[in-house]
């Protein structure tokens, strides 16, 4: 028989996506006119996605969803709950776990208030551990594997209501963006990332980041970070999908060993790159660009040493090497 300290560990599988950003309207493009936006077709991928995680071997523990689950479009015909629900209801019939982050289409469809007290908020939930009334949150996804999930729009003007020290903050942020739209990055050079659509972490979230870092090394735990918005310029396509205080976040989980890697959406394309201490930043790309017939999704396993991932369609497969090398059943 093991002793305590070599006892075997449950080993976790997990599925992740991202940016579905489902809609009941037609198809059109993106904003540069470079893309096809499957906005219907995206819940279809999602119930695709669900069929393989629910029928793989070894099944899903649990699921990852990196935000903007719906569109923004949404707003402007009063369809936000309705598309919601729409989404969710796939995501329940699976009877797993899924854990959301807050992307900035949560934000145009949805008030502050109204996320927090929703099921898009799993910082409520029994198992996670955050703060009150903050979308961040921490979980054990198994003895040897944490799950630190960051909410990039606790410092932002659409996540956050007006009159707020962090609302006031990221209109000061925002004044670095010369132009009259402040969703448009034009003429700005490596600073693109200031604009509307992003946000970044407060100060408080930055040193509970630490903290729960410091923990998850005195204890051993493997770690992925997660959030909507990529924090490492080669994991992006594009500079304006840059988290705004990225080079902070990088300061903070590049100083702990336990972090192996930090998962995020946002950059429609996809991307993936190590940084300078081994941290391997996967961009996933969006469901919502994705053609009908392929799809969009990961599905990770975790071994002694490290986490494979899946990919399916147009995410690529992954290993992530883990710091902690540990038992597994
Ligand atoms: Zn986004």
């Amino acid at each position: 028989m093991s002793s305590p300290s070599t006892k075997p560990l449950p080993a976790p599988t997990f599925g992740i996506i991202t940016d579905i950003q489902y809609a009941d309207i037609d198809d059109s493009y993106n904003f540069q006119g470079t893309r096809q936006r499957y906005y219907r077709n995206s819940l279809n991928l999602l119930k695709n996605a669900v069929n393989y995680w629910r029928d793989c071997q070894p099944k899903v523990d649990f699921v990852l969803q990196l935000g903007d689950i719906i569109d923004g479009k949404n707003k402007k015909d009063d369809a936000s709950r309705t598309a919601l629900m729409a989404v969710m209801a796939p995501l329940a019939s699976l009877r797993k776990s899924v854990y959301h982050v807050i992307g900035n289409h949560e934000c145009y469809n949805f008030s502050q208030d109204f996320l927090l007290k929703s099921a898009l908020n799993s910082a409520a939930r029994v198992n996670c551990k955050g703060v009150a009334g903050k979308a961040f949150y921490t979980f054990l996804a198994s003895p040897a594997l944490r799950i630190v999930a960051l909410d990039c729009y606790d410092l932002s003007v659409i996540g956050t209501p007006e009159n707020t020290p962090e609302h006031d903050e990221a209109k000061r942020i925002l004044e670095r963006n010369p132009n009259a739209d402040k969703n448009q990055p034009h003429g700005m050079g490596t600073d693109r990332r200031f604009v509307e659509f992003n946000g970044g972490l407060t100060s408080g979230q930055l040193e509970w980041l630490e903290q729960v870092l410091l923990e998850a090394d005195s204890n051993r735990e493997n770690v992925i970070v997660i959030g909507h918005i990529p924090i490492f310029p080669e994991a992006c396509v594009d500079y304006s999908s840059l988290c705004w205080n990225y080079e902070d976040i990088l300061r903070v989980i590049d100083r702990h060993s336990c972090v192996s890697a930090y998962m995020a959406g946002h950059d429609h394309d996809g991307a993936s790159a190590a940084d300078s201490e081994g941290i391997l930043h996967i961009t996933f790309p969006a469901v919502l660009e994705t053609e009908p017939g392929s799809n969009a999704f990961g599905t990770a396993t975790m071994y002694c040493d490290r986490i494979e991932i899946v990919g399916q369609g147009r995410v690529q497969n992954y290993s992530i090497k883990l710091r902690y090398p540990t038992l597994i059943l």
